[in-house]
């Protein structure tokens, strides 16, 4: 806005200059009407006044003649009189309402560029904002590591989800978009993430070391949640992944993912 209020500030200043050329022309045109209509016009440029001037011509006449030694011609004196002011007004005021219209046509038209800008760009945001969304994976791994054990039965008892494991502050990251339903501690996980998606499944983070978002946050696959940690019944720092489906149903993560193109 500032660098079009500036533009148009320099167009006006520029019309004005011009105007004021023009300005100057008029009194020059004024004043050399002046001269010709007769003395009287240097009387009523000194004194200024709203009151119309009648030079008579006869005078000029006179004084030509007495100048050049010439006899006047016989016959009727007619008069002339030149408002000399009311034609110094009139062309100020021509003048000034063509300045005016030069004006408005500068502001106008820096005002309808300038929009015209605005929207080109706002066009191009959207533009490349919806180009970044198609671009966007809908769906990517919760870690990465080390795959190091998978979903069922595990020492006697099963195992809910599959193990990524590596070092202690490895990013843990949602692996689709969602809001964070539960965020802090959980029996047996130390710490815990659950995400909610959009068809209703909800993604599990175990044992991590921090908890990078609050819960409530609504957030997009690929966004970092926590870091990997060694909290809760773990043998060493590792991210454990569930999946629930169906209101609770805990599934194998390997083969979900594996449905929406993401290998583990
Ligand atoms: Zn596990």
């Amino acid at each position: 806005m500032a660098r079009h209020r500036a533009k148009a500030k320099a167009q006006l200043v520029d019309v004005l200059a011009r105007v004021d050329l023009d300005r100057k022309k008029a009194v020059a045109a004024v004043v050399a009407a002046g001269a010709l209509a007769g003395a009287g016009f240097t009387q009523a440029m000194a004194t200024v006044t709203p009151v119309d001037r009648i030079v008579p011509v006869a005078a000029t006449k006179d004084l030509a003649a007495a100048m050049t030694g010439q006899q006047q011609p016989a016959g009727p004196q007619t008069i002339h009189s030149v408002d000399t002011t009311g034609e110094m007004r009139k062309l100020l005021q021509a003048e000034q309402i063509q300045a005016q219209f030069h004006v408005r046509e500068a502001l106008k038209s820096a005002e309808g560029a300038y929009v015209k800008r605005q929207e080109a760009i706002k066009a191009e945001q959207a533009r490349i904002k919806a180009e970044e969304e198609a671009k966007r994976p809908k769906c990517v791994r919760p870690a990465q590591g080390s795959f190091t054990s998978g979903f069922g039965a595990r020492w006697g008892t099963s195992h809910n989800g599959v193990d990524i494991a590596n070092a202690i502050g490895t990013p843990i990251v949602s692996v689709m978009d969602g809001t964070v339903i539960e965020a802090g501690p959980a029996s047996g996980f130390g710490l815990w993430v659950r995400v909610q998606h959009e068809d209703g499944t909800i993604t599990v983070y175990g044992h991590m070391n921090t908890i990078d978002v609050p819960q409530g946050a609504k957030v997009k696959a690929g966004q970092q949640i926590a870091t990997i940690g060694n909290r809760g019944q773990s043998t060493g720092p590792h991210l454990h992944f569930e999946v629930w489906v169906d209101g609770g149903q805990k599934v194998n993560p390997v083969g979900w993912l594996a449905a929406r193109g993401v290998q583990l």
